[in-house]
Protein backbone atom coordinates (compact mmCIF):
# COMPACT_ATOMS: atom_id res chain seq x y z
CA UNK A 1 0.00 0.00 0.00
CA UNK A 2 1.04 3.26 -0.62
CA UNK A 3 1.10 5.97 1.82
CA UNK A 4 3.00 9.81 2.62
CA UNK A 5 4.31 10.03 5.58
CA UNK A 6 5.34 13.95 6.89
CA UNK A 7 8.73 13.37 8.69
CA UNK A 8 9.56 16.64 11.74
CA UNK A 9 13.14 15.82 12.38
CA UNK A 10 13.38 18.35 14.98
CA UNK A 11 16.13 19.74 17.16
CA UNK A 12 18.58 18.18 19.55
CA UNK A 13 18.73 14.46 19.52
CA UNK A 14 15.55 14.42 16.79
CA UNK A 15 17.11 14.18 13.77
CA UNK A 16 19.20 11.10 15.05
CA UNK A 17 16.31 9.11 16.41
CA UNK A 18 14.04 9.89 13.54
CA UNK A 19 16.34 8.46 11.35
CA UNK A 20 16.74 5.28 13.15
CA UNK A 21 12.95 5.23 12.88
CA UNK A 22 12.92 5.40 9.42
CA UNK A 23 15.25 2.87 8.97
CA UNK A 24 12.92 0.61 10.12
CA UNK A 25 9.95 1.88 8.42
CA UNK A 26 12.05 1.04 5.30
CA UNK A 27 12.68 -2.30 6.01
CA UNK A 28 9.02 -2.78 7.11
CA UNK A 29 7.96 -1.17 3.31
CA UNK A 30 10.56 -3.77 1.46
CA UNK A 31 9.41 -6.92 3.54
CA UNK A 32 5.62 -6.24 3.25
CA UNK A 33 5.46 -5.00 -0.24
CA UNK A 34 4.34 -1.28 0.49
CA UNK A 35 5.91 2.15 -0.57
CA UNK A 36 5.81 5.12 1.86
CA UNK A 37 6.69 8.53 0.48
CA UNK A 38 8.56 11.12 3.07
CA UNK A 39 7.91 15.02 3.12
CA UNK A 40 10.50 16.73 5.47
CA UNK A 41 8.51 19.54 7.73
CA UNK A 42 9.75 21.92 9.73
CA UNK A 43 9.29 22.39 13.52
CA UNK A 44 10.50 23.56 16.85
CA UNK A 45 13.67 25.02 16.39
CA UNK A 46 14.73 23.95 13.05
CA UNK A 47 11.96 26.42 11.82
CA UNK A 48 13.09 28.97 14.07
CA UNK A 49 16.57 29.35 12.38
CA UNK A 50 14.95 28.82 8.67
CA UNK A 51 12.00 30.81 8.98
CA UNK A 52 12.21 32.78 12.19
CA UNK A 53 9.10 31.11 13.53
CA UNK A 54 8.40 27.49 15.15
CA UNK A 55 5.63 26.70 12.64
CA UNK A 56 4.84 27.94 9.47
CA UNK A 57 1.41 27.74 7.71
CA UNK A 58 3.27 25.72 4.85
CA UNK A 59 4.20 23.33 6.74
CA UNK A 60 0.53 23.07 8.46
CA UNK A 61 -0.85 22.69 5.04
CA UNK A 62 1.68 20.03 3.79
CA UNK A 63 0.92 18.22 7.34
CA UNK A 64 -2.63 18.14 6.12
CA UNK A 65 -2.03 16.04 3.05
CA UNK A 66 -0.05 13.89 4.87
CA UNK A 67 -1.54 9.84 5.88
CA UNK A 68 0.69 10.23 9.21
CA UNK A 69 3.43 13.02 10.59
CA UNK A 70 6.47 10.85 12.40
CA UNK A 71 8.19 13.51 14.87
CA UNK A 72 11.32 13.50 16.96
CA UNK A 73 11.53 16.45 19.63
CA UNK A 74 11.46 19.98 19.50
CA UNK A 75 13.46 22.11 22.11
CA UNK A 76 16.69 23.26 23.11
CA UNK A 77 18.19 24.01 26.18
CA UNK A 78 16.31 27.17 27.53
CA UNK A 79 19.39 28.57 29.89
CA UNK A 80 21.63 28.81 26.34
CA UNK A 81 19.81 28.06 23.16
CA UNK A 82 19.24 31.36 21.20
CA UNK A 83 15.36 30.79 20.74
CA UNK A 84 14.31 30.93 24.52
CA UNK A 85 15.54 34.55 24.15
CA UNK A 86 12.37 35.00 21.84
CA UNK A 87 9.06 36.08 22.89
CA UNK A 88 7.07 32.75 24.28
CA UNK A 89 5.01 32.65 21.02
CA UNK A 90 8.03 33.00 18.89
CA UNK A 91 9.87 30.01 20.98
CA UNK A 92 9.97 25.93 20.16
CA UNK A 93 7.27 24.55 22.05
CA UNK A 94 5.30 27.18 20.91
CA UNK A 95 5.23 25.61 17.59
CA UNK A 96 4.09 22.18 19.18
CA UNK A 97 0.91 23.08 20.45
CA UNK A 98 -0.22 25.30 17.59
CA UNK A 99 0.45 22.73 15.32
CA UNK A 100 -1.97 20.14 17.64
CA UNK A 101 -4.24 22.75 17.48
CA UNK A 102 -4.00 23.16 13.60
CA UNK A 103 -4.10 19.67 12.99
CA UNK A 104 -7.28 19.07 15.94
CA UNK A 105 -5.45 16.63 17.68
CA UNK A 106 -8.00 15.63 20.35
CA UNK A 107 -6.84 12.37 21.16
CA UNK A 108 -3.25 11.32 22.87
CA UNK A 109 -2.15 8.17 23.32
CA UNK A 110 0.19 7.44 25.76
CA UNK A 111 1.23 3.55 26.16
CA UNK A 112 2.68 2.38 29.35
CA UNK A 113 4.84 -1.17 28.65
CA UNK A 114 7.02 -2.36 30.90
CA UNK A 115 9.23 -4.80 29.10
CA UNK A 116 10.71 -7.81 31.38
CA UNK A 117 14.38 -7.62 30.25
CA UNK A 118 13.45 -3.86 31.92
CA UNK A 119 11.87 -4.93 35.12
CA UNK A 120 14.82 -3.25 37.09
CA UNK A 121 13.90 0.27 35.67
CA UNK A 122 10.37 0.24 37.19
CA UNK A 123 10.01 1.00 40.87
CA UNK A 124 7.36 -1.08 42.00
CA UNK A 125 7.79 -4.23 43.87
CA UNK A 126 8.44 -7.59 42.20
CA UNK A 127 5.06 -8.89 43.76
CA UNK A 128 3.12 -6.48 42.10
CA UNK A 129 4.98 -6.58 38.27
CA UNK A 130 4.15 -10.16 38.88
CA UNK A 131 5.88 -12.58 36.06
CA UNK A 132 4.41 -10.98 32.80
CA UNK A 133 4.50 -6.88 33.65
CA UNK A 134 1.87 -4.62 32.65
CA UNK A 135 0.80 -3.06 29.17
CA UNK A 136 -1.89 -0.42 29.18
CA UNK A 137 -2.66 2.73 27.62
CA UNK A 138 -3.45 5.70 28.72
CA UNK A 139 -6.21 7.90 26.36
CA UNK A 140 -6.48 11.60 27.39
CA UNK A 141 -8.92 13.97 26.08
CA UNK A 142 -6.05 16.85 25.03
CA UNK A 143 -8.40 19.78 23.52
CA UNK A 144 -10.62 20.24 25.90
CA UNK A 145 -11.68 20.46 29.76
CA UNK A 146 -9.81 23.32 32.66
CA UNK A 147 -6.69 23.72 30.36
CA UNK A 148 -9.24 25.16 27.52
CA UNK A 149 -12.32 26.91 29.65
CA UNK A 150 -12.72 30.37 29.97
CA UNK A 151 -9.89 31.86 32.97
CA UNK A 152 -9.76 34.67 34.67
CA UNK A 153 -7.86 36.63 37.70
CA UNK A 154 -9.63 39.29 39.79
CA UNK A 155 -10.16 41.49 42.91
CA UNK A 156 -13.15 40.07 44.57
CA UNK A 157 -14.42 42.31 47.51
CA UNK A 158 -10.75 43.46 47.88
CA UNK A 159 -9.36 39.47 47.59
CA UNK A 160 -7.74 38.55 44.44
CA UNK A 161 -9.42 35.77 42.88
CA UNK A 162 -8.63 33.48 40.21
CA UNK A 163 -11.52 31.48 38.22
CA UNK A 164 -10.60 28.54 35.77
CA UNK A 165 -13.74 26.89 33.92
CA UNK A 166 -13.90 23.01 33.16
CA UNK A 167 -16.47 22.94 30.44
CA UNK A 168 -16.99 19.72 28.19
CA UNK A 169 -20.06 18.97 26.09
CA UNK A 170 -21.45 15.62 25.08
CA UNK A 171 -19.40 15.52 21.58
CA UNK A 172 -16.49 16.27 22.92
CA UNK A 173 -16.91 13.14 25.33
CA UNK A 174 -18.70 11.09 22.88
CA UNK A 175 -15.60 11.00 20.42
CA UNK A 176 -12.53 10.30 22.46
CA UNK A 177 -14.76 7.87 24.32
CA UNK A 178 -15.18 6.27 20.76
CA UNK A 179 -11.38 6.15 20.14
CA UNK A 180 -10.82 4.21 23.35
CA UNK A 181 -13.32 1.22 22.36
CA UNK A 182 -11.60 1.51 19.11
CA UNK A 183 -8.55 0.96 20.75
CA UNK A 184 -9.44 -1.54 23.55
CA UNK A 185 -11.19 -3.53 20.61
CA UNK A 186 -7.46 -3.96 18.99
CA UNK A 187 -6.15 -4.62 22.34
CA UNK A 188 -7.70 -6.52 25.30
CA UNK A 189 -10.85 -4.74 25.17
CA UNK A 190 -11.14 -3.31 28.30
CA UNK A 191 -11.44 0.61 28.95
CA UNK A 192 -11.37 1.73 32.03
CA UNK A 193 -13.22 5.88 32.35
CA UNK A 194 -11.79 7.61 34.91
CA UNK A 195 -13.61 10.94 36.53
CA UNK A 196 -14.54 12.26 39.80
CA UNK A 197 -18.22 11.95 39.04
CA UNK A 198 -18.74 11.96 42.90
CA UNK A 199 -17.79 16.00 42.66
CA UNK A 200 -17.79 17.19 38.96
CA UNK A 201 -20.94 17.60 36.74
CA UNK A 202 -18.76 17.70 33.70
CA UNK A 203 -17.22 13.99 35.40
CA UNK A 204 -21.12 12.97 35.54
CA UNK A 205 -21.82 13.34 31.88
CA UNK A 206 -18.63 11.67 31.50
CA UNK A 207 -19.61 8.66 32.46
CA UNK A 208 -23.40 8.78 31.15
CA UNK A 209 -21.88 9.71 27.71
CA UNK A 210 -19.33 6.56 28.28
CA UNK A 211 -21.74 4.03 29.49
CA UNK A 212 -23.96 5.34 26.14
CA UNK A 213 -20.80 4.30 23.94
CA UNK A 214 -19.90 1.27 25.68
CA UNK A 215 -23.05 0.28 24.32
CA UNK A 216 -22.28 0.43 20.43
CA UNK A 217 -19.21 -1.83 22.04
CA UNK A 218 -20.57 -5.25 22.78
CA UNK A 219 -17.40 -7.04 23.45
CA UNK A 220 -15.47 -4.57 25.49
CA UNK A 221 -15.81 -4.47 29.23
CA UNK A 222 -16.41 -0.83 30.53
CA UNK A 223 -15.70 0.08 34.32
CA UNK A 224 -15.67 3.79 35.61
CA UNK A 225 -13.17 4.48 38.26
CA UNK A 226 -12.48 7.73 40.12
CA UNK A 227 -9.47 9.49 39.63
CA UNK A 228 -7.95 10.04 43.42
CA UNK A 229 -8.71 6.08 43.12
CA UNK A 230 -7.35 5.16 40.07
CA UNK A 231 -3.98 7.25 40.95
CA UNK A 232 -4.02 4.51 43.82
CA UNK A 233 -4.52 1.88 41.39
CA UNK A 234 -1.54 2.44 38.97
CA UNK A 235 0.75 1.90 41.70
CA UNK A 236 -1.09 -0.80 43.28
CA UNK A 237 -2.24 -3.04 41.02
CA UNK A 238 -1.21 -2.11 36.71
CA UNK A 239 -1.72 -5.06 35.53
CA UNK A 240 -5.93 -4.96 35.80
CA UNK A 241 -5.81 -1.80 33.33
CA UNK A 242 -5.86 -2.31 29.26
CA UNK A 243 -7.09 1.16 28.21
CA UNK A 244 -7.78 3.99 30.47
CA UNK A 245 -10.00 6.80 29.43
CA UNK A 246 -9.89 10.17 30.66
CA UNK A 247 -9.95 14.17 30.42
CA UNK A 248 -7.52 16.58 29.66
CA UNK A 249 -6.20 17.40 33.24
CA UNK A 250 -6.77 13.72 34.94
CA UNK A 251 -4.71 12.55 31.59
CA UNK A 252 -2.14 14.52 32.13
CA UNK A 253 -1.13 13.73 36.13
CA UNK A 254 -2.02 9.96 35.10
CA UNK A 255 0.05 9.55 31.86
CA UNK A 256 3.26 11.16 34.02
CA UNK A 257 2.40 8.67 36.57
CA UNK A 258 1.77 5.98 34.27
CA UNK A 259 5.20 6.67 32.74
CA UNK A 260 7.21 6.56 35.76
CA UNK A 261 5.81 3.34 36.85
CA UNK A 262 6.86 1.79 33.46
CA UNK A 263 10.88 2.89 33.91
CA UNK A 264 12.68 4.62 31.12
CA UNK A 265 11.85 7.63 29.29
CA UNK A 266 14.04 6.11 26.61
CA UNK A 267 11.41 3.60 25.62
CA UNK A 268 7.99 5.68 25.67
CA UNK A 269 6.15 6.39 22.51
CA UNK A 270 3.08 8.64 21.87
CA UNK A 271 -0.05 9.36 19.51
CA UNK A 272 -1.95 12.34 19.13
CA UNK A 273 -4.80 11.96 16.90
CA UNK A 274 -7.62 14.13 15.11
CA UNK A 275 -11.62 12.62 13.93
CA UNK A 276 -10.13 10.65 11.02
CA UNK A 277 -7.18 8.39 10.78
CA UNK A 278 -4.46 11.28 11.10
CA UNK A 279 -1.77 11.27 13.64
CA UNK A 280 1.42 13.05 15.06
CA UNK A 281 3.47 10.31 16.50
CA UNK A 282 6.23 11.11 18.43
CA UNK A 283 8.67 10.04 21.66
CA UNK A 284 7.43 11.10 24.80
CA UNK A 285 10.61 12.25 25.94
CA UNK A 286 12.34 15.69 24.75
CA UNK A 287 14.90 16.75 22.24
CA UNK A 288 18.01 15.69 25.05
CA UNK A 289 20.25 18.74 24.02
CA UNK A 290 22.42 16.87 26.22
CA UNK A 291 22.97 14.27 24.29
CA UNK A 292 22.43 15.23 21.03
CA UNK A 293 24.88 14.80 17.98
CA UNK A 294 26.77 12.04 20.40
CA UNK A 295 24.63 9.08 18.57
CA UNK A 296 24.09 7.82 22.06
CA UNK A 297 20.44 8.39 22.46
CA UNK A 298 18.02 5.47 22.79
CA UNK A 299 15.63 5.72 19.20
CA UNK A 300 13.38 2.95 20.69
CA UNK A 301 10.27 5.52 21.94
CA UNK A 302 10.75 6.77 18.32
CA UNK A 303 10.77 3.44 16.63
CA UNK A 304 7.91 2.35 18.82
CA UNK A 305 5.59 5.64 18.11
CA UNK A 306 6.34 4.49 14.48
CA UNK A 307 4.95 1.19 15.45
CA UNK A 308 1.97 2.59 16.88
CA UNK A 309 1.81 5.07 13.61
CA UNK A 310 1.24 1.70 11.54
CA UNK A 311 -1.61 -0.01 13.63
CA UNK A 312 -3.71 3.84 14.13
CA UNK A 313 -3.00 5.52 11.18
CA UNK A 314 -2.62 3.36 8.39
CA UNK A 315 -4.26 0.44 9.95
CA UNK A 316 -1.25 -1.80 9.88
CA UNK A 317 -1.43 -4.37 12.52
CA UNK A 318 0.85 -7.59 11.50
CA UNK A 319 3.22 -4.28 10.80
CA UNK A 320 3.21 -3.17 14.09
CA UNK A 321 3.51 -6.04 15.89
CA UNK A 322 6.12 -7.12 13.52
CA UNK A 323 8.31 -3.86 14.95
CA UNK A 324 7.49 -4.25 18.36
CA UNK A 325 8.24 -7.72 18.37
CA UNK A 326 11.67 -6.46 17.07
CA UNK A 327 12.17 -4.33 20.09
CA UNK A 328 11.33 -7.10 22.55
CA UNK A 329 14.09 -9.38 20.50
CA UNK A 330 16.94 -6.85 20.78
CA UNK A 331 16.34 -6.29 24.31
CA UNK A 332 16.15 -10.05 25.72
CA UNK A 333 19.34 -10.60 22.95
CA UNK A 334 20.86 -8.24 25.74
CA UNK A 335 21.65 -5.34 23.51
CA UNK A 336 21.24 -1.68 25.55
CA UNK A 337 21.59 1.97 24.21
CA UNK A 338 23.45 3.98 27.44
CA UNK A 339 20.16 5.13 28.97
CA UNK A 340 19.45 1.49 29.96
CA UNK A 341 22.58 -0.26 30.14
CA UNK A 342 23.42 -2.57 33.02
CA UNK A 343 26.00 -4.94 33.82
CA UNK A 344 26.40 -7.42 31.59
CA UNK A 345 24.36 -5.99 28.49
CA UNK A 346 25.52 -5.09 25.01
CA UNK A 347 26.07 -0.97 24.67
CA UNK A 348 25.38 -0.02 21.42
CA UNK A 349 24.85 3.48 19.91
CA UNK A 350 21.95 5.01 18.37
CA UNK A 351 22.46 3.97 14.84
CA UNK A 352 23.01 0.28 16.06
CA UNK A 353 20.10 -0.37 17.71
CA UNK A 354 17.90 1.09 14.98
CA UNK A 355 19.87 -1.36 12.42
CA UNK A 356 19.68 -4.12 14.76
CA UNK A 357 15.70 -3.74 15.51
CA UNK A 358 15.49 -3.25 11.76
CA UNK A 359 17.18 -6.49 10.78
CA UNK A 360 14.78 -8.14 13.08
CA UNK A 361 11.54 -7.15 11.87
P1 LIG B 1 14.34 15.51 27.93
O1 LIG B 1 13.30 14.46 27.88
O2 LIG B 1 14.82 16.04 26.63
O3 LIG B 1 15.61 14.99 28.74
C1 LIG B 1 15.55 14.58 30.10
C2 LIG B 1 16.73 13.63 30.38
O4 LIG B 1 16.47 12.37 29.74
C3 LIG B 1 18.06 14.14 29.81
O5 LIG B 1 19.09 13.74 30.68
C4 LIG B 1 18.19 13.38 28.49
O6 LIG B 1 19.53 13.16 28.09
C5 LIG B 1 17.47 12.06 28.79
N1 LIG B 1 16.84 11.52 27.59
C6 LIG B 1 15.69 11.96 26.99
N2 LIG B 1 15.42 11.23 25.90
C7 LIG B 1 16.41 10.31 25.81
C8 LIG B 1 16.69 9.27 24.88
N3 LIG B 1 15.90 9.02 23.82
N4 LIG B 1 17.79 8.51 25.08
C9 LIG B 1 18.59 8.73 26.13
N5 LIG B 1 18.38 9.69 27.05
C10 LIG B 1 17.29 10.48 26.88
O7 LIG B 1 13.73 16.68 28.82
P2 LIG B 1 14.30 18.15 29.11
O8 LIG B 1 15.79 18.11 29.25
O9 LIG B 1 13.46 18.68 30.19
O10 LIG B 1 13.96 19.00 27.81
C11 LIG B 1 14.86 19.25 26.74
C12 LIG B 1 14.14 20.00 25.65
O11 LIG B 1 13.11 19.17 25.09
C13 LIG B 1 13.43 21.27 26.12
O12 LIG B 1 13.59 22.26 25.15
C14 LIG B 1 11.98 20.87 26.22
O13 LIG B 1 11.10 21.94 26.06
C15 LIG B 1 11.88 19.90 25.06
N6 LIG B 1 10.76 18.94 25.14
C16 LIG B 1 10.15 18.65 23.97
C17 LIG B 1 9.12 17.73 23.95
C18 LIG B 1 8.47 17.42 22.64
O14 LIG B 1 9.04 17.70 21.60
N7 LIG B 1 7.29 16.82 22.65
C19 LIG B 1 8.73 17.08 25.13
C20 LIG B 1 9.43 17.36 26.33
C21 LIG B 1 10.45 18.31 26.31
Amino acid sequence: MEFKIGLIRGDGIGPEIVGEAKKVLDTVCSKYGHAFTYTELLLGGASIDATGYPLTDETVEEAKTCDAVLMGSIGGDAKTSPWYQLPPSRRPEAGLLAIRKALNLFANLRPAYLYKELRDACPLKDEIIGEDGFNLIIVRELTGGLYFGARETKEVDGVMTAVDTLTYNENEIRRIAKRAFDIAMKRNRKVTSVDKANVLDSSRLWRKIAAEVAEEYPEVTLEHMLVDNCAMQLVRDPKQFDVVLTENMFGDILSDEASMVAGSIGMLSSASLNETKFGLYEPSHGSAPDIAGKNIANPIATILSAAMMLRYSLDMDREADAVEAAVQQVLSEGYRTADIWSEGMTKVSTSEMGSLIAERV
